[in-house]
């Protein structure tokens, strides 16, 4: 058996956490959600460990100068993320697939990183302007993160052409759909 990686990226709101959630709920496919590390406050309803390892910026530092990550990005001002070599080294040798929801930047390097042992899937929003209304009844961030993350989403979508596959979210549970038959054919392929 294979070990596995699947880079899931796209801008904040378009969807990455409820398309992997509804994947790994369905149980079709067998795969581990490598739980990052970040810097930034907990939203309400993320439990630390199950949807970020949160750590102190003091403790972030520790870890990049211990090389606990395989890659980590200053995603937004002063907010680092970064994948672990805890949740992704050792499942991998043992075959196991590993899914990561990770930014443009990290998602190509880990891409060029593992080769066609990854599959990197881009999941797109219907517009710029559904992205932000999405943002905004998500309701988990303030006015000015969700600017700033709406700004951002141009220059995230200008990286889209580069993932190996694409994933337009507009009908929720045909993007569940497309993503998931996507990873099944490359689990099995
Ligand atoms: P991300 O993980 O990419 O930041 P989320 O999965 O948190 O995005 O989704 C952002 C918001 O959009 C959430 O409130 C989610 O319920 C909602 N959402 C996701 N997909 C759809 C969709 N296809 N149609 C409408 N709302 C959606
Ligand atoms: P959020 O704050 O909305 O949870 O995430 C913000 C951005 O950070 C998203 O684009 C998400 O994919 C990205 N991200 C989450 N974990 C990682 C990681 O480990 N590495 C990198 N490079 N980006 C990450």
């Amino acid at each position: 058996m294979k070990g596995r990686i699947i880079i899931i990226s796209a801008p904040s709101g378009c969807g990455k956490s409820t398309i992997i959630n509804e994947i790994m709920n369905r149980g079709n496919v067998e795969m581990h959600f490598s739980v990052s590390a970040t810097n930034r406050a907990p939203r309400p309803g993320e439990t630390d460990g199950i949807n970020y390892h949160f750590m102190t910026d003091d403790e972030f530092r520790r870890a990049i100068a211990d090389d606990e990550f395989i890659e980590y990005e200053e995603v937004y001002p002063g907010r680092f993320y970064g994948t672990l070599k805890s949740e992704v080294e050792n499942r991998c040798r043992n075959g196991q697939t590993v899914v990561l929801d990770i930014d443009v930047k990290g998602g190509l390097r880990v891409k060029e990183m593992y080769g066609d042992k990854a599959r990197s899937i881009y999941i797109m929003p219907p517009s710029v302007e559904e992205l932000r209304r999405r943002l905004e009844s998500r309701a988990t961030d303030s006015a000015e993160a969700i600017n700033e993350r709406v700004n951002k989403a141009e220059y995230e979508l200008s990286f889209a052409p580069r993932y190996d596959v694409r994933v337009v979210n507009d009908d929720l549970a045909t993007a569940v759909n497309d993503a998931e038959r996507e990873i099944a054919q490359f689990i099995a392929g």
